[in-house]
């Protein structure tokens, strides 16, 4: 990969701040910046709240596929398998899908 920026540590982040002296934003740039990432955090309590929901909700249907011998990932059936570690089951769908039941 090609970058006119350096790549570094995060440890190494202030640092490599502080060695930029040139000032090239002014205030206002500044302040629209951090105005467009403000927005883009979730602040809205009900918008939250819908995220998580979302979230529990797919995690309910994973287990739901599950529970019916159907691989999450890729809807192919999952079988019982053998292997160096012992049985367990694993989506039929393998190679092309890695899905295992934990
Ligand atoms: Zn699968």
């Amino acid at each position: 990969v090609k970058v006119n920026s350096e790549v570094i540590y995060s440890t190494q982040l202030l640092k490599t701040i502080n060695k930029y002296k040139n000032v090239v934003m002014d205030s206002d740039q500044v302040k629209t910046i951090a105005a467009t990432i403000a927005s883009a955090n979730m602040t809205n309590r009900e918008v939250k709240k819908e995220h998580v929901r979302g979230i529990k909700q797919a995690a309910v249907e994973k287990n739901v596929k599950i529970a019916h011998d159907i691989c999450p990932k890729c809807g192919s059936s999952l079988v019982d398998r053998k292997g160096k570690y012992g049985a367990f089951k694993g989506c039929s769908g393998y190679p092309k899908c890695r899905f295992v039941v934990k």
